[in-house]
């Protein structure tokens, strides 16, 4: 099949979170299937990568027509589309301060990238868009379903990673595009020019990135205001879970670890520890050490923690190590839990990926106490470093996550339901007390190591997604 991805990321050549690295991965698996993939991208200003130019044309922009440019790079192996155009130029960065910038950019990038891809005599079997970012194309699409023949069999496939980031007030950005809002009563007034909630109704297939999510975003509490256009198009939406990359994810030959291990070698692991604590000056010793490698944002969960864990550290001699940036307000309120217990939490604000997988390695557990989470790539990786999880039941988390007390023989983790710093404290208290159990918990991480998450299972969907899709496209015909 020909594939062609849109996205605002893909890693490792535009990585801001989870959705870079799902695009990057999922790609190299579809080649690696013997598809024919090529991933888009707004050609971001930080981007210097050299290239070959493929193509310059006008693309229509209001009453003028704007020049865009279309280099050619590769992200692992995959061809790389860079799209490029006055819109898109000015950001030197992923995202810009403002929807409204970002709106014009995505709209501008979504547009050019078809245009070039059928110059280039590229024409694809399905186009894939992930998130918001680029639903122009999707509307776009439905429409030339109808009066352009090189378009006309093109399935679309909606990837939703995050509900909460819609890009609702896209009205003039499509209009300079030349496409309308949607008229159609299942969707809310509100989004009719919303560039997610066009894509849901105009996809021929919608998958959300875990089974859980799927099944929570067509209910108020996680559909953020779609839930019902999403419940309208139910018969066309599932959940594929996301997979890690298991070469760069692997604790066997990871070269940032102190001590390389695998579940054969277990104990090896307790080097990675003593490393981790005195690379973070906390106490050296046995006592269980909590990890956290996040970003600051309201959906992590790190609010809750703050509340819970007083209590609990001071009971015990548990110790925490947090890596994370963003919010500010979140900055401090884990700050003020750093200056009560200044010899017992490590608080690092940054982006520091070597340090993330020295915390992968090393700590006893890994704390995703999420509001909400899609899929999570946090547990995935702490399972395959046997860093035990302690999550909430939410999205992907409940997915990949065992509770051992709910399951002892095949349990892999702790779960928590409520979000509340009491059911977080007793899923802690939990933790801790079988923590002291070292057998148990061994048979845990070796559990946990034995699971696959890795990218083989979620191509394998995909494939088969991308034929029902092209199988509903000759069905329908034009819409
Ligand atoms: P999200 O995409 O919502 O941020 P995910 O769990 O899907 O959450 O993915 C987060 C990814 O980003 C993981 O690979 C995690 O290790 C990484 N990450 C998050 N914060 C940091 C940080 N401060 N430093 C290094 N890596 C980080």
């Amino acid at each position: 099949m020909k594939v062609l991805m849109l996205a605002a990321e893909a890693a490792p050549l535009v990585k801001v979170g989870g959705l870079g690295d799902v695009v990057g991965g999922i790609s190299a698996e579809l080649r690696a299937l013997g598809h024919d993939v090529r991933i888009a991208l707004p050609h971001y200003g930080f981007i210097s990568a050299a290239g070959e130019s493929q193509s310059v044309l006008s693309v229509r922009w209001g009453r003028a027509k704007v020049k865009s440019s279309c280099i050619e790079t590769a992200i692992e192996g995959t061809p790389c589309l860079l799209i490029g155009g006055r819109p898109i130029a000015p950001g030197e960065s992923v995202y810009a301060q403002t929807a409204a910038i970002d709106i014009r950019r995505f709209v501008f990038f979504a547009l050019a990238a078809l245009h070039h891809v059928q110059a280039l005599g590229f024409q694809p079997d399905v186009v894939h868009v992930h998130d918001a970012h680029p639903g122009a194309a999707v509307h776009w699409l439905q429409q030339a379903a109808s009066t352009e023949p090189f378009w006309r069999r093109t399935a679309r496939v909606l990837t939703i990673h995050n509900m909460v980031y819609q890009y609702n007030e896209a009205a003039e950005a499509l209009a300079l595009g030349g496409l309308k809002p949607a008229s159609d009563n299942r969707v809310p007034t509100w989004a009719r020019a919303g560039l997610l909630a066009l894509a849901i109704r105009a996809a021929d297939r919608i998958n959300a990135v875990s089974p859980t999510y799927a099944k929570e975003i067509v209910a108020q509490e996680h559909g953020a205001g779609l839930h019902a256009l999403l419940l309208a198009r139910a018969g066309r939406l599932s959940g594929i879970l996301n997979g890690i990359d298991y070469q760069c994810w692997d604790a066997a030959t990871d070269s940032a670890l102190a001590r390389n291990f695998t579940a054969e070698t277990l104990p090896a692991r307790e080097a990675n520890k003593r490393a981790l604590q005195q690379e973070t000056v906390l106490p050296v010793g046995p006592a269980p050490l909590l990890g956290m490698v996040s970003r600051l944002d309201h959906q992590k969960g790190l609010d809750l923690l703050a509340r819970a864990l007083p209590a609990v550290l001071r009971e015990g001699k548990a110790a925490l190590v947090v890596l994370g940036s963003g919010d500010g307000n979140i900055q401090a309120a884990l700050q003020q839990l750093a200056a009560d217990f200044p010899e017992r939490v490590l608080l690092n604000f940054r982006f520091d990926e070597g340090f993330a997988r020295r915390i992968y390695g090393g700590a006893d557990m890994m704390l995703v106490p999420s509001r909400y989470e899609p899929c999570g790539l946090v547990q995935m990786i702490a399972l395959r470093y046997g860093a035990v999880p302690l999550v909430r039941a939410t999205g992907g988390l409940r997915d990949t996550v065992t509770d051992c007390d709910v399951d002892p023989a095949s349990g892999t983790g702790f779960v928590f339901d409520a979000f509340t710093p009491r059911a977080l404290r007793a899923a802690l208290r939990r933790a801790l007390t079988r923590f002291e159990d070292r057998s148990f918990w061994r048979g845990m991480q070796r559990r946990g190591m034995a699971l696959d998450f890795s990218w083989a299972a979620a191509g394998r969907r995909y494939q088969a997604l991308y034929r029902k899709a092209i199988e509903d496209r000759s069905a329908r015909g034009t819409d």
